[in-house]
């Protein structure tokens, strides 16, 4: 009889496979980042939180509604988050560039929350004999604030030998784009034997890619663009096993 494999068989699968692939060359893991493993719930409530004190002294009813914006009623775009709220279109204006000049500054990024039991999930694969790959639309600029954030919340440091991390040369390249070019490049380092990723979009380009890995999408949040995961994607809440 088969039973439906549960989130700790599905991870524990990918564990085993890395220790029995580790004869045969380097053996690779890639994780995204935002969503995947740092939630950036905190980083937007800390940015609604600035806002709505520089806003407090000229329209307090406005900074009241943004101050009100709960957790749990953040979407993926902050436009969306604010219309929600029923903030006036002008302020959603303003917000959204205010929110802009900070969700990719260092700073900010320590304020993210880690996804349970990644870091955890990380060192494992590095202990198995894998090189963990954090590959992140997050660009060069924002390298110091990550690297800060992942030491802070105890996951392998990216020192080129047991993790790596790879990240946009520039800020206004496509996330998209640069993954196609960065897969490429994983070629030459090792054999991939899974990636974790949010966004749909991704995890089938690394699934078309890489077809004999495992795949896991992470069922935080995406950008809502209407792709279905390929059927070979496992989906996952978190890394607990
Ligand atoms: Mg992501």
């Amino acid at each position: 009889m088969t039973r439906k494999l549960v989130q700790k068989d599905l991870l524990d699968n990918l564990l085993k496979e890395v220790e029995t692939a580790v004869t045969a060359g380097e053996t690779l893991v890639v994780f995204d980042l935002d969503d995947t493993l740092f939630s950036t719930v905190n980083r937007h409530l800390r940015i609604l939180r600035e806002y709505a004190q520089r806003l407090e002294s000229r329209d307090p009813a406005s900074a009241g509604i943004v101050r009100a914006i709960a957790r749990e009623s953040l979407r993926y775009a902050i436009t969306d988050t604010l219309k929600d709220a029923g903030l006036r279109e002008e302020l959603v204006r303003d917000l959204k560039d205010f929110w802009f000049a900070r969700f990719f500054k260092n700073p900010y990024l320590l304020e993210d929350d880690a996804i349970a039991g990644g870091a955890q999930y990380c060192h494992e694969v590095v202990r198995r004999g894998a090189r963990a790959i954090y590959m992140t639309g997050r660009d060069e600029g924002m390298r110091e604030g990550t690297e800060a954030a992942l030491a802070r919340h105890g996951f392998p440091a990216a020192d080129g030998k047991f993790a790596s991390l790879i990240l946009k040369p520039r800020f206004d390249a496509p996330d998209i784009a640069f993954k196609i070019e960065a897969l490429a490049k994983l070629k030459e380092l090792g054999r991939v034997a899974g990636s974790f990723e949010n966004e749909p979009a991704h995890i089938n380009l690394f699934r078309d890619t890489f077809p004999q890995a495992r795949h896991f999408l992470l069922e935080t949040k995406h950008s809502g663009k209407p792709i279905h995961p390929h059927p070979d994607v496992h989906r996952i809440k978190d890394f607990r096993r």
